[in-house]
């Protein structure tokens, strides 16, 4: 565990502050940057700019207030520090990196396991469920408004899948309590960004579950999407979240692997484990990241040679793991 750090003493002097996370932002990065931005602007009068990048807010998301101020285009600015949130990598920036090699100072807070550390300051804590605990760790209680409490309540619910997963502590039980008792509906938030699907993306959700296939001996599902079929349904990769979930609540599975294609010989993986397996290796040995039951990457090939190298590498280590 990385030592936490004063935000006081960090930002002394500071008067332009860029926020930035991963690109194909998910709940946890979209909260995370949000609940930081919000929290800044309402406490520190004195700062110029607390200026917030993304790469996109992938519409269930602007149930939040605030979002409407989050950038997706990226013009020439240059800051005091620059906040990298639930970001692995620097590569993961995106277009927000620029920001990050002209800044004064780079504070990195994140949980991803497959983060080597980078910037000037950093908080990085693997066995936190969500880069927004870890935000809600450096602010004074107090001073949370209620806009940014549910800001940072979503990223903690999403990237716990509401809960359930086992990097949830009694620590995030304990902040996600402090969180509702700003006093927001959690259960319409969670209903509205988490829950609930478009009839579009339910429809896609169906068509992955059954053209999914079982390998070794139904300790590994699979399932891919090919361009042809994300335009068929006219969605886009943001329409795909929870499919990979979905596979993994097989019974008798441990690992699950989803891909969909983004460009010819291009997939981006989504992989899923019950514990045996560590997905995060098998990302990263691929060029990707993320944590020991969730992780990704993107590989180049046909669909067939993407998922013989990656059942490989898995049923090494479930071989591994029996022995
Ligand atoms: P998902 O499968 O939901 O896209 O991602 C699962 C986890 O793996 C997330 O924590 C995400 O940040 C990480 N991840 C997904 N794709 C990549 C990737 O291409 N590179 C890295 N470094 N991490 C990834
Ligand atoms: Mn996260």
């Amino acid at each position: 565990m990385m030592k936490m750090f004063d935000l006081d003493q960090e930002l002394k002097g500071v008067k332009r502050i860029a926020i930035a996370g991963h690109i194909r932002p998910d709940g946890d990065c979209v909260g995370s940057c949000l609940g930081l931005g919000l929290y800044l602007r309402e406490n520190y009068p004195a700062l110029e700019a607390v200026d917030l990048y993304l790469e996109s807010v992938p519409e269930r998301f602007r149930v939040l207030e605030g979002t409407e101020t989050i950038r997706t285009s990226y013009p020439k600015e240059t800051y005091d520090v620059f906040f990298s949130l639930d970001c692995g990598d620097i590569g993961r920036l995106g277009n927000a990196a620029e920001y990050l090699h002209t800044a004064g100072k780079v504070i990195c807070v994140d949980h991803h396991i497959s983060n080597h550390g980078f910037g000037d300051v950093q908080f990085i804590e693997p066995e936190a469920s969500s880069a927004s605990e870890l935000v809600y760790l450096l602010l004074d209680d107090k001073k949370l408004s209620v806009n940014a409490a549910k800001a940072l309540y979503m990223g903690i619910a999403h990237d716990t899948g509401v809960f359930q997963y086992s990097c949830t502590s009694s620590r995030t039980m304990e902040i996600a309590g402090k969180l509702i008792d700003k006093g927001f509906d959690f259960n319409e938030l969670l209903d509205l960004t988490f829950f609930q699907k478009t009839y579009l993306q339910n429809q896609i959700l169906g068509r992955a579950l059954l053209e999914s296939m079982l390998l070794m001996d139904g300790k590994c599902i699979i399932s891919a999407l090919r361009k042809k079929d994300l335009d068929f349904y006219g969605v886009t990769g943001e329409d795909l979240e929870g499919i990979v979930s979905q596979l993994r609540n097989t019974a008798g599975v441990e690992v699950a692997i989803f891909l969909y294609e983004t460009a010819i010989q291009e997939f981006k993986v989504s992989l899923r484990s019950n514990g045996k397996v560590d997905v995060s290796r098998v990302a990263s040995y691929f060029g990707g990241g993320g944590h020991v039951r969730a992780a990704g990457c993107t590989m180049q090939g046909s669909v067939y040679d993407v998922l013989n190298n990656l059942t490989l590498h898995i049923e090494k280590q479930l071989k591994a793991a029996e022995n």
